[in-house]
């Protein structure tokens, strides 16, 4: 990897997300050598994907470079690399461009989509957990009603205008409440030619309420926004295949649509040599100590959605969110600075700073640890806390002057199909058929 001996001790950390750079920076000025790996060169602000994938906000807003996160810092070194092991006993680790020793290491790896062994769902339907994935979502969405527009076939059109969104959460939610503002604001007038006011926004959620992290009053106000918009909340409802066209469920309910999203659930990343089943907790994450030691190793440690470290407050670890991993990422950046003068380490507080989430122009829930709110002034605090840990300043100005324009426009003008996507269901007018 070409990267220089030193006298300081070597901390090696897989992955530049929310925990991953929160550590480097921590870590930047003290005497180590800091060797960040990622397989993008870019850290993905994961809250803001949903706006990728409807058009309201360019990739490159929510993308900054790692390389310029710690540019300046003579003992920091970045390396676009995928981790593809790690060798606990000889502390090697294993990439796609070559190995490399640590004295420290930091399993930042976040986590995937999980679609619970469904290959069907996972060939079919969408995911939206990178940026890549956004623009796919971007560009099917944008086709199908391009489709749409070239059909006779009633049915064939109602499947291609309709979406099926699996999972209640803050991105399903989200996801759902964007779609609907463009099916209201943009897509008359985009496709006069198209009645799109036929057009579903199914939103399925397995459990009794939509936003189950959040309060009870948080889930029933979102609820009646997403209402008041025209989606479909379906509760109680889980979806359990796909064939590109059909969605079933485990009642009589089924849908026709050409675009699923899954965003029911996400498991840790987990890497080969650090995976043996003992120190796995729920969803694949690495059990680890109030240090953030990864169970059984003095040496290697875990941050962030990967790592879970059961407390008495957070019996099955922490939420997978990005607030955990940047504290996790402080204090462990703190403790290795102890660790190497000799000193005791401090266990890791989780401070809950709360949690929201937007339903659309206006309509967002705020849970605080003290107030709940919603309504326009969540809104505003929801948009003001994203941009905050947006990282850059110039992607902070960019989606600023983003907003603030589809808002006087009621637009989002980012609806371009720049890499066509190819779905796997090449045979939806032959399903549709024979279904009808
Ligand atoms: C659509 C969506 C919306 C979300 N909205 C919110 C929200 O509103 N609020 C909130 O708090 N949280 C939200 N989250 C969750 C939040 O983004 C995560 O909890 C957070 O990113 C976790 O940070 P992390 O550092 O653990 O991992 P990540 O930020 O996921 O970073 C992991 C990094 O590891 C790299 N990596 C993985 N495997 C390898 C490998 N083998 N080799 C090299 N590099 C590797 C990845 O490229 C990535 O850069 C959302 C997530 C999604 C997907």
């Amino acid at each position: 990897m070409n990267i220089p001996q030193s006298s300081f001790p070597r901390v090696v950390i897989i992955g530049g997300g929310f925990g991953g750079i929160a550590l480097a920076k921590k870590l930047s000025k003290k005497e180590m050598q800091v060797i960040l790996l990622d397989k993008h060169n870019y850290h993905n602000f994961q809250p803001l994907l949903y706006q990728v994938s409807t058009g309201g906000l360019e990739p490159d807003s929510i993308a900054y470079p790692i390389r310029k996160v710690l540019q300046g810092y003579p003992n920091f070194f970045f390396r676009l690399a995928k981790v593809i092991g790690i060798d606990t006993k000889k502390r090697w680790v294993k990439t796609n461009i070559g190995e490399i020793k640590f004295d420290y290491l930091i399993v930042a790896t976040g986590s995937e989509t999980n679609f619970f062994g469904n290959e069907n769902i996972e060939t079919k339907g969408m995911a939206m957990k990178s940026i890549p994935q956004s623009l796919n979502l971007r560009s099917l969405i944008l086709e199908n009603f391009e489709q749409a527009l070239l059909t006779d076939d009633l049915h064939e059109r109602d499947a291609l205008m309709s979406f099926v969104i699996v999972g209640g959460g803050p991105t399903g939610v989200e996801l759902a409440g964007a779609l609907a503002e463009i099916k209201k604001g943009i897509l008359p007038k985009d496709y006069p030619d198209l009645d799109t006011r036929r057009a579903q926004i199914n939103l399925v959620q397995s459990g009794d309420r939509i936003l189950p992290a959040m309060s009870e009053v948080a889930s029933r106000k979102a609820e009646q926004f997403l209402e008041k918009l025209g989606v479909n909340v379906w509760k109680d409802l889980r979806v359990l295949d796909y064939d590109g066209n059909m969605v079933t469920t485990n009642t009589d309910t089924v849908f026709e649509s050409a675009t699923l999203v899954w965003a029911a659930g996400v498991s840790a990343v987990s890497i080969k040599g650090l995976d043996a089943k003992e120190l796995l907790g729920r969803g694949n994450r690495l059990k680890v100590n109030d240090f953030h030691q990864v169970d059984g190793f003095e040496n290697i440690f875990a941050i962030g959605d990967v790592a879970q470290m059961e407390t008495k407050a957070f019996p099955n670890g922490h939420p997978m969110m990005a607030q955990p991993a940047i504290q996790q990422g402080r204090n462990l950046g703190d403790n290795l600075v102890r660790l190497v003068e000799g000193k005791p380490m401090k266990p890791f507080v989780y401070k809950d700073k709360g949690s929201m989430a937007t339903i659309g122009r206006n309509k967002a829930v705020v849970d605080l640890p003290r107030f709940r709110f919603q309504g326009v002034f969540a809104w505003f605090v929801w948009m003001f806390v994203h941009l905050y840990f947006l990282i850059g300043f110039r992607n902070r100005v960019v989606v600023f002057i983003n907003w603030v324009y589809n808002y006087i426009r009621f637009d989002r003008e980012a609806r371009l199909i720049i890499r066509p996507y190819k779905k796997q269901n090449q045979g939806l007018k032959n399903q549709l058929k024979k279904g009808s």
